[in-house]
């Protein structure tokens, strides 16, 4: 079986201090949290940055620029930058493609709108375009996360199109209140729609996570962890760090027998530039 990929998901736009005293908020203690979590076995960083005032996700160029410095200084790592800015807020596309200037290897590419919670994670046809061109010109892959089957097709249509080109590499987010549930079900019908060639990860969100961790090592395919998809290591009990996420999913695999890529090994596996 192929090396298993691991990314982690720092911090995302959302969860607070008051969540988790765990969180990293600075662009410091971003960087400082992908960096440890890169040590423990992570082969891609998935960054956003907040806001130091507000404590939530913003797409400001200079933090996200500070990030991605120190990141770069100190790791090979894949950043995977984020376009999708607060979900539910829908900043201006704009503002939502400012990290595409700094050429990460990776940025996310929500394939279509959701409802989360009492709000709608917008991201109509004019931004996945505008997203996807600039994709095209700069070089960077798109990372698909899909939270539903019709999101999938609507990658198919953009391959078709010539917006998107093979191959493929999703990133199932399983387990959020509009989206398809967490379970073995969904994963796998998941994983029989995408065009033949594609590479996959998964996210389980909240409790979904470790589940679908190791169904994702058993199956082949690759996985995410980290405090943006779930704040705790077990039941009532806080995750501590990135890396301890990231640890115990390296521990797994090594019992397993599925070995863990490096970034060298994950920039073949998705066909990156070098
Ligand atoms: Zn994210």
């Amino acid at each position: 079986m192929e090396k298993m990929i691991i990314t982690v998901g720092v911090t995302g736009s959302r969860i607070t201090r008051k969540q988790t005293p765990y969180i990293p908020i600075l662009p410091e203690e971003i960087a400082a949290s992908g960096i440890e979590a890169w040590r423990a076995g992570a082969s891609i960083l998935h960054i956003h940055v907040r806001d130091p005032k507000t404590g939530l996700g913003t797409q400001d160029i200079s933090l996200f620029k500070e990030v991605v410095d120190r990141i770069r200084s100190e790791t090979d790592a894949i950043l995977c930058l984020t376009t999708s800015g607060i979900p539910g807020r829908n900043l201006p596309i704009q503002e939502r493609l400012q990290p595409l200037a700094l050429n990460p290897e990776l940025v996310s590419f929500d394939a279509g709108s959701v409802n989360l919670n009492e709000n709608v994670f917008l991201n109509p046809p004019e931004f996945l375009e505008a997203l996807a061109k600039e994709t095209l010109e700069r070089g960077i892959k798109p990372e698909l996360e899909v939270f539903d089957t019709g999101m999938v097709y609507t990658c198919i249509r953009y391959l078709e199109r010539g917006l998107l080109k093979k191959p493929l590499h999703f990133q199932f987010v399983l387990g959020t209140v509009g989206g398809m549930p967490a379970t073995a079900k969904s994963l796998l019908y998941m994983t029989e729609i995408i065009p033949e060639g594609s590479t996959w990860s998964v996210i389980g969100t909240g409790a979904g996570q470790l589940p679908m961790a190791v169904l994702a090592m058993v199956m082949g395919g690759h996985v995410r962890v980290g405090l943006e998809d779930n704040i705790y290591y077990s039941k009532g009990v806080l995750a501590k760090s990135n890396a301890e996420l990231v640890e115990r999913v390296v521990r797994i695999a090594k019992e397993y027998g599925r070995e863990i890529a490096t970034p060298d090994e994950a920039r073949k596996i998705l066909n990156l530039k070098p």
